[in-house]
């Protein structure tokens, strides 16, 4: 058994490292790289944040694994997420839902038009997407969801809500379920849209999250979205959302940042003491260091069998979903073991005086909590892996 990665593998992760070295010399690097950044996620929009995406473009790290005729390089998946890995490590935005989920699903499934339209502007970054899945009734059992499309002259006029819908505020195309047939079956009647996020009728709010995360409630009002904005067949929105997240999964979840967490951990226990003793002295500390030794390595090893399910030609839905899990309640563990061993002084966040590590594990306890739910909760995660690992009855 190889856990290495081949010569060409090896050799692509130095180019990116060189160039990303380079970029980390530019003036935009520290608004577009910060190791310490808890989840790409939490990265607003920013003009320095369109010019990085705008050299990953020219370098030719967007759309590396889709088919030669549409840009793309027809190289294995894992290219994809090795860029991510290496953009997550120096806390660079990653490749994202343009050149995953979306450009991929416009691939196999798109009409002529939506191809042209889209897939040379991802490749070239010029446009930032918005996910809109997630309603109040409708997270976990997404199928729920009734954000109604009622069919009109030329296209479909979209009524109701969407919540939680990262990006919104910025994003220049909305990536949207709604249901196109009230009377079918759940799964049945749901289709997907592309559609601009200034289309009058739209009202974005701002929710804030424990985590500093902004998030947002989106309205619609009889917004308007033609014919051939729809993406594949009428009603079978369903297979195309379960194929996005597949993909979202696979490339969005990097272990370099739990890595990172954990060496901070380990920092964190060399330097600070607690009643005069350095926390490294303290014997339970020390056992928990060990531990969280162990258990990265574990969901490093997690991470490396969504690889290699993806390089045998398969979407790894279920070594993605024991991935997301292990990897994200790993990061939850050792923030709150921070918190644990710092004590009253750990609740101190960022900027105010004697706060340890300038307030990281405060925030990191915040930050974490989201990691759990966002792309599907723990709970979604473990119902995947009886259904479809362990072939257990729903
Ligand atoms: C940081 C962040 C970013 C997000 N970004 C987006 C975005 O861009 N676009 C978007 O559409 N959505 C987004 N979401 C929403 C996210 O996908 C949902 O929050 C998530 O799917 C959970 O849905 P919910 O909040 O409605 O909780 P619910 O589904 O109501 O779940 C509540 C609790 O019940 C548990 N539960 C639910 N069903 C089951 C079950 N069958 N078995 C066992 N337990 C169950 C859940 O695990 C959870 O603990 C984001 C969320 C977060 C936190």
């Amino acid at each position: 058994m190889n856990f290495e990665f081949s010569a060409a593998e090896q050799q692509f992760i130095e180019d990116v490292r060189a160039f990303l070295a380079e970029e980390a010399r530019k003036p935009y690097a520290r608004e577009v790289m910060n190791p310490e950044r808890e989840a790409d996620s939490m990265l607003s929009d920013s003009q320095e944040r369109r010019a990085f995406n705008k050299e990953l473009a020219k370098k030719g790290y967007l759309g590396m694994s889709w088919p030669k005729e549409y840009g793309g390089q027809e190289k294995e998946g894992i290219f994809d997420y090795l860029v991510n890995e290496e953009l997550a490590s120096v806390g660079a935005p990653l490749i994202g839902k343009g050149v995953g989920c979306i450009g991929k699903t416009v691939i196999k499934h798109g009409n002529a038009k939506l191809k042209e339209e889209f897939l040379p502007q991802i490749l070239n970054a010029d446009i930032e997407f918005c996910l809109g899945y997630s309603e109040p009734g409708a997270g976990s059992d997404l199928a729920s969801l009734k954000l109604k499309a009622e069919k009109c002259e030329g296209g479909w006029k979209l009524n109701g809500q969407k919540i939680y819908n990262t990006s919104a505020h910025f994003a220049d195309w909305y990536w949207v379920a709604a249901r196109t047939d009230f009377d079918a079956p759940k799964h049945k009647g749901i289709s997907v849209f592309l559609l601009p996020m200034s289309a009058p009728g739209l009202t974005i709010n701002e929710i804030k999250t424990m985590g500093d995360h902004r998030t947002n409630e989106v309205f619609f009002d009889d917004v308007f979205v033609g014919d051939d904005y729809l993406i594949g067949e009428l009603n079978k929105g369903w297979l195309y959302i379960c194929e996005a997240l597949d993909y979202e999964r696979f490339t969005l979840y990097t272990v370099g940042p739990l890595q990172k967490k954990y060496e901070k951990f380990v920092e964190l226990v060399k330097t600070e003491k607690r009643d005069g003793v350095l926390l490294a002295d303290i014997p339970e500390v020390r056992k928990l260091v060990a531990r969280f030794a162990t258990e990265v390595e574990t969901a490093t090893m997690l991470q490396r069998r969504v690889i290699a399910a993806a390089a045998k030609g398969g979407v790894p839905t279920v070594e993605a979903a024991g991935c997301k899990l292990y990897s994200t309640q790993l990061g939850q563990r050792i923030a709150n073991a921070a918190l644990d061993i710092l004590g009253p002084a750990g609740m101190l966040h960022e900027g105010v005086d004697y706060a340890p590590m300038d307030g990281k594990w405060e925030h990191s306890y915040r930050a974490t909590a989201l990691d759990t739910i966002g792309g599907g909760t723990s709970e979604v995660q473990k119902n995947i892996i009886a259904r479809r690992g362990l072939e257990l009855p729903s």
